[in-house]
């Protein structure tokens, strides 16, 4: 398979989504991306690394690393996790408020923001530092020491985060959090707020094609718990537009108002797109349609 070729094409296709959906800018600092920027890259399992456009420009990972928060979290913690966190899809914008009432302060799914509250919190408690935790792990991974958080985009999110201060302290309310709310959500902004590249970020989810094992050969989780993430990922990682994914693509992704996406072939691969544009349930426009042109032009999916 000549990836870089399909790499190549899927870059196009992206292109041709020229200034359709807008930067995010509830987080004013995000908004200052360039907004038609698009980078992709694949890194595959027995370590063929290629990428097209921006793929090595730093982006904010936003969602993206909720992904990693649930990871940790289960690796340092395992099951207890899902005591305080459930595995539905929402159906629901990332940052709604309106089922945590009705379902008593357990946040439907760990990728929504209310159910990502509850995983830093988790990994704050087993590790004593959830965003340093998160930004030691993409570093490994992707072997990118210089690998860090944008403290600007940080604080914009914390000055500007009256929802994710809500969805906290409702979660609070219901003694679903164990450490202090302003903590908790100093780190959550923190990793949020972390910069990578798509070929740091397609590197660093690797352990999700190898079914666990990470890059240095150890392993993060055990294979039923890499296809369990794999399943979340499919079902709840793209919000309220999980199904459109899962249509189009075909395969586990997890996306973020930074507009990346990471995607992952089990036993396979991982893609990283990236551009700022989204759509209306805050999916990058044209890492949509790369990827969905990369699953259609290789007949690569899960299914
Ligand atoms: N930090 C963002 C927020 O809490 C993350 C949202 C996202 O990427 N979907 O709103």
């Amino acid at each position: 398979m000549n990836y870089q070729q399909i790499l190549v094409e899927a870059a196009e296709v992206a292109r041709a989504t020229a200034g359709q959906g807008r930067v995010a800018d509830y987080i004013p600092a995000l908004a200052q991306v360039p907004a038609e920027a698009f980078g992709m890259a694949l890194a595959t399992a027995d370590g063929e690394l290629c990428g097209v456009g921006d793929w090595e420009q730093p982006f904010s990972i936003q969602s993206i690393s909720k992904l990693f928060t649930l990871v940790l979290a289960i690796a340092h913690g395992g099951d207890a996790l899902w005591k305080g966190v459930g595995r539905e899809p929402s159906g629901n914008p990332f940052n709604s408020l309106i089922q945590l009432e009705t379902e008593h302060g357990i946040p439907r799914n760990p990728f929504i923001n209310a159910g990502a509250i509850v995983v830093t919190d988790r990994l704050l408690r087993l590790t004593g530092d959830a965003a340093g935790a998160v930004r030691d792990f993409l570093r490994g991974e992707s072997e990118n020491p210089s690998l860090g958080t944008d403290p600007e985009v940080a604080a914009s999110e914390a000055a500007h985060g009256h929802r994710n201060a809500a969805l906290a302290h409702f979660i609070a309310s219901h003694g679903n959090l164990l450490g202090d709310v302003d903590t908790v959500l100093g780190h959550y902004y923190q990793h949020c707020a972390i910069t990578a590249s798509c070929r740091d970020l397609a590197l660093a989810g690797l352990f999700l094609a190898r079914q666990g094992s990470r890059a240095d050969g150890s392993r993060l989780l055990h294979r039923s718990q890499a296809k369990r993430v794999n399943a979340i990922m499919l079902t709840c990682g793209t919000y309220d537009a999980a199904g459109e994914f899962a249509y189009r693509v075909g395969l586990p992704g997890k996306s973020g108002v930074g507009g990346g996406i990471l995607a992952v072939l089990p036993g396979r691969a991982t893609l990283c797109a990236w551009g700022p544009r989204l759509d209306a349930a805050g999916n990058s426009v044209a890492a949509m349609a790369a990827l969905d042109h990369f699953t259609t032009a290789t007949g690569l999916s899960i299914f």
